[in-house]
């Protein structure tokens, strides 16, 4: 669908997967207009194709389009519409592996110019793709790096936004991670390098004795629909949820008294990932013995569940796709 200022969003069309066709001027190349969405449909046994809180991720995008003096998009057109894209491939998602449709939806300035300014051209474009599933092997915990030379966002960038130069920024902390034998970094925030924000692609969450704690929305960590989901099933499950800022010198003194007990992630990839190390300056924390703790395992199935419509979706989240 193409953007033209004056004339608003024109012409949805359903193509076959292709090369595009872009100006080399196009503005995107350039000053990295560019914003996009991650999400999935699953399909369970009975053959249910179901979405999970589409109406989220296009609150998000639209999040995100503000933010970068983009186009808004109307959130009921685009889930219909990617309602219409999913039932023409749902066959790519088979039943029972374990496997879904990795949906992207990302918008991008096209106008040739070189000047900085919000462009007069758009193009939204989603692609589907089918991914396997993320544990083919059962929970793996991961390896995170606390990471104290880079920052992700600071207050008031565009770190809330889905904003691809965001991601670009963070490969560099990434691959120096990777080379120390993590597979992940923990991001602090960027004005104090103290406060715990988020990890890579997911969000982050400790259980830390009878709570559970997660950083506080703040402006410069991204609002993961999979943390809100969290946020909703701990706190139907009588768990308190602390959002606050968290030190990571608080952290590493919960974990000295031996209270910090499991750390998770949760984003659309892993949905809920464990940690089971994290290097602070070279303090080392390891987590449930480097093992999938309890409550990690409890909300992975649960969300799981609910996500292949396998289990009770008491919230109303997941959307099914017709016929
Ligand atoms: N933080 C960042 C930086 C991300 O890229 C993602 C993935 N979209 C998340 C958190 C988790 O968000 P969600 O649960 O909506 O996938």
């Amino acid at each position: 669908m193409d953007y033209t200022e004056g004339k608003g969003w024109h012409d949805p069309q359903i193509v076959p997967h292709a090369p595009l066709t872009l100006d080399p001027a196009a503005m995107v190349l350039h000053y990295g207009q560019a914003i996009f969405e991650g999400m999935k449909a699953y399909r369970n046994k009975a053959g249910k194709v179901l979405l999970f809180r589409p109406e989220q991720n296009f609150k998000r995008m639209n999040r995100s389009l503000e933010r970068m003096s983009m186009p808004q998009v109307d959130g009921e057109f685009m889930v219909d519409a990617l309602k219409q894209l999913v039932a023409l491939e749902k066959e790519w998602i088979p039943a029972e592996s374990g496997m879904s449709l990795y949906i992207r939806p990302f918008v991008i300035a096209t106008e040739p110019c070189f000047g900085v300014r919000p462009s007069h051209t758009y193009k939204l474009i989603i692609v589907l793709s089918p991914v396997g599933a993320y544990y083919a092997n059962g929970m793996e915990p991961v390896k995170i790096y606390v990471e104290n030379k880079y920052v992700r966002a600071v207050r008031g960038g565009t770190g809330n936004a889905k904003v691809a130069g965001n991601y670009a920024g963070a490969l560099k902390a990434q691959a120096e991670a990777k080379e120390k034998g993590y597979e992940q970094v923990l991001w602090l925030d960027g004005v104090e390098n103290k406060y715990i924000e988020e990890v890579g692609s997911m969000n982050v969450f400790f259980k830390v004795g009878e709570e559970v704690w997660t950083p506080a929305l703040n402006g410069s960590i991204l609002e993961g629909i999979t943390r809100d989901s969290t946020i909703h099933l701990l706190k139907d499950w009588g768990i308190p949820v602390v959002e606050k800022r968290i030190s990571v010198e608080e952290l590493y003194e919960a974990y000295t008294k031996g209270q910090l007990e499991e750390a998770f992630g949760t984003g659309t990839a892993a949905v809920i990932s464990p940690v089971g190390d994290l290097n602070w300056n070279g303090h080392q924390m390891i987590l449930n013995g480097e093992k999938t703790g309890p409550l990690t395992t409890k909300l992975y199935e649960t969300m799981t569940g609910i996500q292949y419509g396998e289990k009770e979706d008491k919230f109303g989240w997941s959307v099914e796709v017709s016929e």
